[in-house]
């Protein structure tokens, strides 16, 4: 696949074309495991058990391997290791330096360049944790943090203290504590699963928890936040889908960063939770190589729409310690944003947020549309830059004049 955001080499596209080459559905293929029974390839256990978590097979599959991946890979399994399946192996290309996917899974020695600022837990989920595996942060909703392990990791995870325990994190939940503390606290009202990914859990054990959370009575509302469709779609069984629409309101969130993520093989087991009436959000982090342009982002949101996935949270990257070659700026975030409010559907806008650093909580960043506020108006700007004024009396109250367009290019 080569619908890449690369900038190099050649001239580019026109926009549109563009736009449409990014939005384009593809199959993963079966690359370097064609020879696989499709039986196989099928099953999400022989992905799983065929992962990709050495130097050795990485070279082996991909000879462009550049020295600082190399190095990185070495290092990897002490820090956060190195995991990819093999479907989700076949979305990199190996001739591409500046490819996406290449940038989100293969480690990178850049990984072990720390910076003072930088943290292992910057959402301070650990100082807001009364139980192991359980982050209460927010009043009315807990975070249930259920395994350590995911189907592939990604290279900028806010949890890599945790996940996959290369670095010895050694995380054991103990679902009685946690559920114990959920029952004893009756202003939660909303459970989200994470970890980790639910999703690796059995179905057996996955059904098992989510009967639990819905047995309590002052749980109203119960949450899935899962790369699994992205990494491993043949997990979504119709036996996933059907077991989870016992259990609404039930909604799940995906984590996809570009558009190429977003395949025909990800559209159908997407739009199999979808028929099983699950709402579908998509949390992205905006990332340096991979989604750090307008028009990747704006594929990226519109195939969503297409895949029944509204797009939810678009986080600006956090300060984890050895991230800084991943992360895109504030003011990227903030361009990106300006290019798709007013540009695109209202639904594909998400909102862009910083999970304040050390742990305040997820704080929304915008563009200014308000330009000012005085005593008898509030003066603000359309996506185009045209302003308007919305006439409103000091105290907030409405007036009766009514709303005119003005010049005031000085505010533009
Ligand atoms: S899937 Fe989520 S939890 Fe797992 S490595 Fe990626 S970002 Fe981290």
């Amino acid at each position: 696949m080569h619908d890449d955001n690369s900038k190099a080499g050649g001239e580019e596209p026109p926009a549109g074309q563009r736009l449409e080459a990014l939005k384009e559905f593809r199959s993963a293929g079966r690359g370097f495991w064609r020879d696989v029974a499709g039986k196989d390839w099928s099953d999400w256990h022989w992905q799983l058990t065929h992962r990709i978590r050495t130097v050795e097979q990485l070279r082996r599959l991909m000879p462009t391997l550049t020295p600082e991946e190399v190095a990185g890979t070495q290092l990897a399994n002490h820090k956060l290791a190195l995991a990819i399946t093999p479907y989700f192996f076949n979305l990199i290309d190996p001739a591409d330096e500046n490819c996406p996917i290449r940038w989100q899974m293969i480690p990178r020695i850049e990984e072990t360049h720390t910076a003072p600022w930088e943290m292992s837990d910057p959402c301070g989920e650990d100082s807001h944790s009364p139980v192991p595996g359980l982050v209460h942060r927010y009043p009315d909703r807990v975070l249930f943090l259920v395994t350590d392990r995911c189907a592939a990791y990604c290279r900028y995870c806010t949890r890599s203290r945790l996940v996959s325990n290369a670095s010895g994190y050694d995380f054991h939940p103990e679902f009685d504590k946690q559920i114990a503390y959920i029952a004893a606290h009756s202003e939660i009202r909303d459970v989200l699963l994470s970890g980790g990914d639910p999703l690796l859990l059995s179905d057996e054990k996955l059904e098992n928890l989510l009967s639990r959370l819905r047995a309590i009575p002052h749980v109203e509302f119960l949450r899935l936040g899962t790369r699994i469709p992205i990494f491993l779609p043949q997990r979504v069984t119709p036996e996933l889908c059907a077991m989870l629409k016992r259990f609404h309101p039930l909604y799940l969130s995906v984590h996809t960063n570009h558009p190429r993520e977003l395949t025909t093989e990800v559209r159908d087991a997407l739009g199999r939770l979808a028929d099983a009436g699950i709402p579908l959000g998509n949390q992205s982090v905006l990332l340096k190589h991979v989604n750090d342009d307008a028009d990747v982002m704006k594929a990226h949101v519109q195939k969503l729409l297409m895949c029944r996935v509204k797009p939810y949270y678009l986080y600006q990257c956090d300060l984890i310690s050895g991230s800084a070659h991943l992360r895109a700026s504030v003011s990227q975030g903030l361009e990106i944003m300006e290019k798709l409010r007013g540009h695109t559907t209202g639904y594909a806008v998400p909102t862009y947020v910083i999970d304040a650093p050390g742990g305040g909580g997820k704080v929304p960043i915008s563009p200014e549309y308000v330009l000012c506020r005085n005593a008898g108006r509030v003066l603000f700007r359309n996506y185009e830059g045209t302003v308007f004024e919305y006439p409103e009396a000091a105290d907030g109250t409405p007036t009766c004049k009514p709303p005119k367009v003005i010049e005031e290019p000085e505010l533009v």
